[in-house]
């Protein structure tokens, strides 16, 4: 088929579908109708299209232009469209030009079918005839057939009598042929050969053509489902390292793929405005539920450091395929709000190169600033301009009760937890009042990478280095001021940690497998660490409803973190006992002692009375009172409305976040870089030439 969809196009002429003549009508509005037509031999139904579709002599003078050489010169029929009276709109403009287009395009390209198709072989030995010239009476317009003595000769409906002519044989009529409306009538020629054929020569016996059974079942094989059993979950196989665009169809693929667990946003865009993507994996994408935690994986901050990049992609591949058969991967998505950030850095990323090893090219944004020494310090003074990835992430981190992250880099293998830095910037351990929290939660990913728990990462470049058990403190190591997982740590309610996936910042694509094997446990357990500690509501004893933003206090550690909008909380904890206090503006505040085991979370809800202060006429009492409004569920809001609207092809590939618009001028390396993606994405449908 691909042959046929190449070289062949629309006659010009045929009936139109609804939307191509409105189209075309409105797109040639300003030209007057030709009183007189001269056409092609083909161009029988022009005159009753009423002027909508002009003929290219009476539209303009085109010496030499490209429909007719493919007419004249060649057997496919070539017509050109004529989109828009606006040659450059506005980009938000192209949304609506798509919408004009769409069904328009996709029947033209069915048009490929209509007419006549069908062999032409030679009656003794039945192999195929190239080159033989198909006739048909009344059109002075040839085609001929192809290798396999295929041909496809493109007709509007009507009774036909078509010739077969070849050299050597004697023509064959077949007379009073029927072409209806839709597919190709199917007719196939056996030609005698002549009585004066020369002997075929030893050439054209040994190059015996193909049967033409390989051409008719040319069928496009899908991807054969893989084998899913509970014990053995489908692991990734898109191994290869993502550009933006590649990823950005990656990540569209799954959106659209898995709609019921996933959802693709934004959290803002780079300097060179590509845009933040994140996508959410949850069994309720787009809602916070009550209760239950927030979770991100934040990848490709220093923009050469690629391999968490490609392991939060093998992980949303991973997720989304074992959602509902493995029991692992169904519990985490239905306990756990996923967020996830392949890249912060796309920009940086664009510029480094494959086999960088401990390099800096691409580390920093595109304005040359290092994002991890781009947030707010709490001993230093950050002198560099806040960069629109850093506000971005930020921002992100105030719009969702995330309680644990993890922020994926490269150049070495160790776990690094909070304080990234001490008060005198020098290498000692710097610790956070959680510092037994950190440790744990570094463990739990240290612990399931056997090199990284080994300790002794990195010897060719670093051999004096020694991580016990594959952790270490961030300033003991060496001072980060400026860095994300203390300003997470100190201006949310988040807890995150830094993870040094390998010493190789961009390895060879072949290696990635091996980064997936020696990471997939280490991935899926760390998550897993959201359900540690305390977690539960605090709610009002007068009406039960949450209070948003009260106060979790645990006695001797100075790290109070509050509640989300229905008063929900989680207090990540190590084993022990506990005396939690819960606070709010308003209320009497009620403590409570919590034994914490060495496995899951504790529910612990605290029902708080309001104080009896006297209340004015007509005054409310100060309240903590939960945010009515989410933006949050205004978008899924919206998300729905648009996933449930009749939107056909674009579902397969653009439709998205709205705030992601698939609608934009591509210039030339984004626009190589799309279809390239488009090809890596869809192997089995699509081949890229050049
Ligand atoms: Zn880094």
């Amino acid at each position: 088929m691909t042959r046929v969809l190449r070289s062949a196009a629309c006659l010009p002429g045929v009936e139109l579908g609804r939307e191509q003549k409105h189209a075309i009508g409105l797109l040639c509005c300003e030209k007057s109708e030709p009183a007189a037509l001269k056409g092609s031999p083909d161009a029988q139904g022009v005159g009753q299209s009423k002027g909508r579709i002009l003929l290219g002599r009476a539209a303009s003078e085109l010496e030499s232009g490209m429909q007719d050489y493919n007419y004249v010169w060649a057997d496919c029929f070539e017509i050109t469209l004529e989109l828009s009276c606006c040659k450059y709109p506005l980009t938000s403009e192209l949304e609506q030009e798509w919408e004009n287009n769409r069904e328009s395009l996709l029947s033209f390209i069915e048009k490929v079918h209509i007419g006549v198709k069908g062999f032409v072989r030679d009656a003794v030995t039945k192999a195929g005839l190239e080159n033989t010239t198909i006739v048909v009476a009344g059109i002075a317009h040839n085609i001929t057939a192809g290798k396999y003595g295929d041909y496809h000769r493109l007709l509007v409906p009507g009774t036909y009598n078509v010739t077969a002519v070849a050299v050597g044989y004697t023509p064959l009529t077949r007379e009073n042929i029927e072409v209806k409306e839709g597919d190709a009538t199917e007719v196939d020629f056996f030609l005698q050969p002549a009585v004066m054929a020369p002997a075929p020569n030893l050439t054209q016996l040994t190059a015996a053509p193909a049967p033409a059974s390989t051409v008719a079942s040319t069928v496009v094989q899908a991807e054969a489902p893989s084998p899913t059993s509970l014990h053995q979950p489908v692991q990734p196989v898109d191994f290869r390292h993502h550009h933006f665009s590649d990823m950005e169809i990656f990540l569209r693929r799954y959106a659209n793929e898995y709609p019921n667990i996933t959802r693709l946003y934004s959290a803002g865009k780079s300097v060179e405005l590509r845009e933040l993507y994140v996508m959410e994996i949850s069994d309720n994408p787009g809602v916070h539920e009550a209760g239950e935690p927030e979770f991100k994986y934040i990848g490709n901050m220093h923009g050469n450091e690629v391999v968490g990049r490609e392991l939060l992609l093998n992980l949303i591949e991973y997720l989304c395929k074992n959602f509902g058969t493995d029991p692992e991967v169904t519990d985490l998505v239905r306990s756990t709000r996923i967020h996830i950030m392949p890249s912060m850095n796309p920009d940086g990323y664009e510029k480094s190169q494959e086999g960088d090893r401990g390099g800096t090219v691409g580390r920093n944004n595109s304005n040359n600033y290092d994002l991890n020494r781009n947030f707010p310090d709490q001993f230093f003074q950050v002198t560099d301009p806040p960069q629109p990835e850093t506000l971005a992430v930020m921002s992100w981190l105030k719009t969702y009760p995330f309680v644990l992250s993890a922020n994926l880099h490269g150049g070495s293998l160790v776990v690094n937890y909070p304080y990234d830095d001490d008060e005198q910037g020098m290498a000692i351990y710097s610790k956070s009042p959680d510092d037994a929290v950190f440790q744990q939660l570094a463990l739990s990913y240290s612990k399931e990478n056997k090199m990284m728990y080994q300790g002794s990462p990195c010897k060719d470049m670093y051999p004096n280095e020694y991580f016990p058990h594959g952790i270490t403190n961030g300033a003991q190591w060496y001072n980060v001021p400026g860095g994300m997982q203390d300003w997470n740590y100190l201006n949310t309610n988040c807890f995150e940690v830094t993870i040094e996936l390998g010493c190789v910042k961009y390895p060879d694509a072949e290696e990635l497998p091996k980064y997936w094997e020696q990471n997939r446990r280490s991935l899926l357990q760390f998550m897993k660490q959201v359900h540690r500690g305390v977690w539960g509501f605090v709610l009002d004893a007068t009406d039960g409803r949450g209070i948003l933003n009260a106060t979790i206090s645990v006695a001797e550690i100075n790290h109070p973190v509050t509640t989300y909008k229905d008063g929900d909380y989680w207090r990540l904890l190590v084993q022990g006992t506990y005396k939690i206090t819960a606070s709010a503006r308003g209320y009497n505040p009620v403590t409570k002692t919590v034994a914490v085991d060495s496995e899951g979370a504790v529910q612990v809800n605290f029902t708080l009375k309001r104080t009896d202060a006297k209340v004015e006429e007509g005054k409310a009492p100060v309240l903590n009172t939960p945010d009515t409004s989410d933006p949050n569920e205004k978008e899924f809001e919206t998300l729905i409305k648009d996933l449930s609207a009749e939107n056909g092809v674009e579902r397969l590939l653009l439709s998205s976040s709205g705030k992601v618009s698939p609608y934009r001028y591509r210039p030339y390396k984004d626009l190589s870089e799309f279809l390239r993606g488009l090809y890596l994405n869809y192997p089995h449908i699509t081949n890229l030439s050049r």
